[in-house]
């Protein structure tokens, strides 16, 4: 996460002399250590000279734009910053804007303040100007205060740099589909241009004879090769070795394909398996196990999620994995969600060492597909839906909470999560139906809500939070009101 950097603009005025402005400077310099050294902080943080001038601002980001690698732009004032000076520069602003209120000093100097000190460390009526010119132009931005060494205002820029990081991504993602979306599926489908416009994706179509191709001219070594890492990640719980490597080879296929195209998500279709021997499943986890986002039944806006949520979440503990909620357990008073999918969830969310089996799958027509079997491990988590609505995207998160102790369940040949819903099954289900949210969805361990919402701002999408306050009568109205917000 380090290699992503966010530019730090430091405004202030050319009245004060250089004296304020050389101790603007080494302020930042030291916060700017601080933020780089902090845990709270995932990315790298630059920092210019204070800006004065109209000019300087439109240069810096100017820069910020046009670096690959810069994810957003952080602003503070130090002093007082006059806000029209912000106007060319925020005019041309293409990148996620955070706006911090803080002070270098953490307390007033009871004994030695004067007015010297008053109009150095200004911020708190220096940062009210800057939040003007910020809301008139009506700008896109997320706006944090307090204390700069305070842990909670910088886990909650570590939040949004997370989302800043995945919307930068998300700007370059290209999702490869082998075939369409399910037959008459509604959900899964949707307007890829407006996804390309409001997220960036490219979302490209290939015959799946083109990445037969490739896997066909995988040699065995080659798969000899990838078996025998899976006997390393796995447990080997099948006499069928045959049907194991031929998901290696599968894999090995699919990933020089991706690679060749630099996609970085993709999506199968059971209905879609011409010159394959059996539904890719292994295959599928393993390579979102190193990092691609994978969606079945062509769902691209799945696969394309869960690509950026794990590109999101580098370097913080749990897993992602593209989830469908399947069937209910409704004994009162503990009530719960049974997820899974026919073969393709990641294995970074299992709680031990999963077990590559081969069973025969009653769909799609071909031979028992090998999979990694495994339980989800406890712990909060959210689930997460992107879904289109005609008129706009909608994000949908729920709150979750996986359960850890569960019932053995022996004869389940896939991997599967085990999950109460917050506040309620009851409530959740109802909530998340009202919304229309997805039967596919991405479980993260690794993010809260806060990343997507942080995400869906910076998209200019909708989002719709269920979680532990959530009320159906409530959620309701909300739907209603976005309607007015969002539906024309
Ligand atoms: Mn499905």
């Amino acid at each position: 996460m380090k290699e992503y950097k966010f530019l730090f603009l430091v405004g202030s005025q050319p009245l004060y002399g250089e004296d304020a402005l050389h101790a603007v400077n080494e302020h930042a310099r030291i916060m700017t250590d601080g933020f780089n050294s902090a845990a709270e902080i995932p990315c790298t943080v630059e920092v210019l000279d204070c800006l004065t001038t109209s000019q300087q601002i439109l240069t810096a980001i100017d820069s910020a734009n046009s670096d690959p690698m810069c994810a957003g732009v952080i602003a503070w004032m130090h002093t007082f910053s006059p806000s029209k000076q912000w106007i060319a520069g925020l005019g041309r602003l293409d990148k996620p804007y955070l706006h911090i209120n803080t002070q270098f000093n953490r307390d007033i100097p009871w004994n030695t303040i004067d007015m010297d000190f008053m109009n150095l460390n200004q911020s708190a009526h220096g940062d009210r100007e800057h939040g003007y010119i910020t809301a008139r132009m009506n700008l896109k931005r997320k706006v944090i205060a307090g204390y700069w060494q305070d842990g909670e205002f910088l886990s909650e820029i570590g939040a949004w740099m997370r989302a800043a990081v995945g919307m930068l991504e998300s700007r370059r993602l290209r999702v490869l589909r082998l075939g369409d979306n399910m037959r008459n599926v509604a959900v899964t489908d949707g307007d890829k241009i407006e996804a390309q416009i409001k997220l960036g994706w490219q979302v490209d179509y290939f015959g799946l004879g083109d990445v037969i191709g490739e896997i066909d001219s995988i040699s065995e070594a080659e798969t000899a090769e990838k078996t025998a890492q899976y006997t390393e990640k796995y447990i080997m719980d099948t006499e069928d070795i045959q049907a194991v490597r031929y998901q290696a080879k599968v894999e090995l296929g699919l990933e020089r394909f991706l690679r060749a195209g630099g996609f970085g998500a993709f999506h199968t279709n059971f209905e879609e398996l011409h010159g394959l021997r059996q539904l890719p499943g292994l295959a599928c986890q393993n390579l979102m196990l190193s990092g691609y986002g994978f969606g079945a039944e062509g769902d691209w806006k799945v696969a394309a999620l869960t690509r950026i949520i794990k590109l999101m979440s580098r370097g913080l503990d749990g897993g992602t994995s593209f989830m469908e909620d399947y069937t209910y357990h409704f004994e009162k008073g503990n009530e719960m969600i049974l997820g899974a999918h026919m073969l393709e969830i990641c294995p970074s969310i299992a709680a031990d060492k999963p077990k590559i089996q081969v069973h025969p799958l009653g769909i799609g027509d071909r031979e028992p597909p090998a999979r990694a079997v495994f339980n989800a491990k406890g712990g909060k988590a959210i689930v997460v839906s992107l879904v289109d609505m005609g008129t706009r995207l909608r994000m949908i998160v729920n709150d979750i909470d996986c359960v850890s102790d569960r019932p053995e369940m022996p004869r389940l040949p896939v991997a599967s999560a085990l999950w109460k819903p917050q506040p309620s099954l009851r409530v959740s289900a109802a909530s998340w139906i009202l919304a229309g949210g997805s039967h596919h969805s991405v479980l993260t361990y690794a993010l809260t809500a806060e990343h997507m919402r942080n995400f869906a701002e910076m998209a200019g999408i909708e989002f719709l939070h269920i979680n532990d306050s959530t009320t159906v009568e409530n959620f309701r109205k909300e739907l209603e009101t976005n309607e007015f917000v969002w539906g024309v």
